[in-house]
């Protein structure tokens, strides 16, 4: 039976995928479909589903820059919202078609006889096509702690990325592990039907208060009948990102962490404004530089640390009983119900998502940790002809996957438009243009909170198992949003 056979092949149906698919669609490509492992659309937005989960970064600047959404109901807002509007994106650019659900990708083969790619699923079956966009997320491998006994618990354990929605927290004995964004999320929840909260924490987490604005029914009619209203507002927010990040992360050289030392100070504040106990505000003070991690916004992380019944653990977890957690204190603490606020496999299991074969057998995991994780303009390697993986090291631009995505989406468009036009079968980025780029961003690095900063304690994910932070791309939206869509085209083999 000869195989399936489309002309693109986008694995992932979250945003990322999505905008693929849109950008192959507006170039004519409707023979596409997306292979998605979940039976539902939107990434990391469906599977996330756990109290208190809404966007950190201001929602005015999380969306498509060709699809505004007039509808959000806050600044930040609630994750429902966010799944919505993955859902009305899919429908509005007929989308939702393209997508195969409960599809596992296994991994892909690149076949240089026939120029295409063949794609293993797990049910057995085989999908080519000419060209495979990896559209896989960088937080979609959920991680869970190799803690001496965990298997052993007997009561209920609980992934973020699992969330059981009739989960009544009411009455319960719960340990929360992990205090990264989503743990600051979850934890006010939970806090406020729990009978007992304890909270343990291996690496304290910077924490500056939010500032949240309802939009009522009138500012939605106005972002609705007068789009430009928006786009000034996201002007604005993205302007503020974009400063920030250029300032703290980027250039920490030149202003020598003087915004980050601000940042800290405000989150210093923060904790005094609302921790009395002097050595519990200690225990929550990170001993890096604030955004060496992702740093987060809230208003009721640290103040539910106050409540009699939330306690804090930062002595370290020696195991896990039947019944309860064993601290490196030798203290023992007895719960019902095993949090998992332990974040993802973001580099092993994620990098990539799917065993990628390349020309001459490339494989694509192992050539990166054999030789660097790079990638160039965040999408492409040599030797993986008509392939885009759009997580990959460099892709993202920090703090707002849109942008990430509208510079990507611009680069399909000019890559795959010459591909048309030479009427040429393949793509590939040559060695030349690959090593150029890995050699600019290993530069402009250089200057990074990432190098010039004190991140040593920070365990954070932005940085590689080889230690090297090759996760954000150290330019501007607008300088990638250029460069995607000037690069010459000779960066790449078009034949
Ligand atoms: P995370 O930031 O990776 O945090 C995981 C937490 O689990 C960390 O505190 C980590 O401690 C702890 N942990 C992991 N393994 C452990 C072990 N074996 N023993 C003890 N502690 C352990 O993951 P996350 O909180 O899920 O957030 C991931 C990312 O998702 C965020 O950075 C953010 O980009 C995104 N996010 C976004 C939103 C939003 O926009 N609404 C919300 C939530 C999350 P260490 O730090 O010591 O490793």
């Amino acid at each position: 039976m000869p195989s399936e056979h489309h002309d693109a092949v986008i694995v992932g149906a979250g945003f990322a995928g999505i905008g693929a698919a849109i950008q192959l669609k507006r170039l004519g490509y409707e023979n596409i479909v997306i292979l998605e492992r979940e039976d539902d659309l939107g990434g990391t937005w469906y599977v996330n589903h756990y109290p208190g989960l809404a966007v950190d970064v201001p929602t005015t600047t999380y969306s498509y820059y060709f699809e505004p959404n007039p509808n959000w109901s806050r600044l930040f807002t609630p994750g429902p919202e966010i799944k919505q509007y993955a859902d009305h994106v899919a429908d509005k650019y007929d989308v939702r078609r393209h997508i195969r659900y409960n599809t596992v990708v296994e991994g892909a083969r690149w076949d240089e006889d026939a120029s295409l790619w063949r794609i293993a699923l797990r049910d057995g079956a085989t999908v080519s096509a000419r060209f495979l966009l990896t559209a896989t997320g960088f937080l979609s491998q959920p991680k869970v702690p190799e803690i001496a006994g965990i298997e052993t618990f007997e009561g209920k354990v609980i992934h973020t990325t699992e969330w059981e929605d009739d989960f009544d927290a009411a009455g319960k004995r719960i340990a929360v592990i992990g205090t990264g964004a989503t743990a600051v999320q979850l934890i006010p929840e939970l806090a406020k039907r729990a009978a007992d909260l304890t909270v343990y924490q291996r690496t304290p987490i910077w924490v500056v208060p939010k500032i949240d604005v309802r939009f009522g029914e009138r500012a939605k009619r106005l972002f609705a009948r007068v789009p430009v209203t928006q786009r000034v507002i996201r002007w604005l927010t993205d302007s503020i990102y974009e400063v920030m990040v250029s300032v703290a992360v980027r250039h920490y050289g030149t202003f020598r962490g003087r915004f980050n030392i601000s940042a800290a100070d405000l989150s210093k504040i923060h904790r005094f404004a609302t921790i009395r106990d002097k050595d519990l505000r200690r225990r929550l003070t990170p001993d890096y530089d604030f955004g060496c991690k992702r740093p987060t916004f809230s208003n009721g992380y640290y103040r539910a640390f106050t409540k009699p019944h939330v306690h804090l653990q930062d002595a370290g977890i020696a195991r896990i009983e039947a019944d309860g957690i064993v601290g490196n204190d030798g203290g023992k603490n007895v719960v019902d119900t095993l949090v998992l606020a332990t974040g993802f496999d973001l580099w092993e299991a994620n990098f990539p998502a799917v065993e990628i074969i390349g020309r001459d057998g490339r494989n694509l995991g192992k050539w990166w940790r054999e030789t660097r994780f790079q990638a160039y303009q965040g999408v492409s390697m040599p030797y993986f002809p008509n392939y885009l993986s759009l997580a990959s090291p460099y892709a993202f631009l920090g703090l707002n996957f849109f942008n990430t995505m509208e510079y990507q989406m611009r680069l399909m468009d000019r890559l795959f438009s010459e591909v048309k036009r030479r009427g040429a079968t393949t793509f590939e980025v040559t060695e030349q243009a690959n090593t150029a780029f890995l050699d600019r961003m290993t530069e402009l690095l250089g200057e990074s909170l990432f190098t010039m900063g004190n991140c040593a304690t920070a365990r954070s994910y932005y940085f590689n198992p080889a230690g090297e932070p090759t996760l954000l791309r150290p330019s501007s939206t607008e300088s990638a949003i250029k460069e995607a869509s000037e690069f010459p085209l000779s960066d790449y083999q078009i034949v």
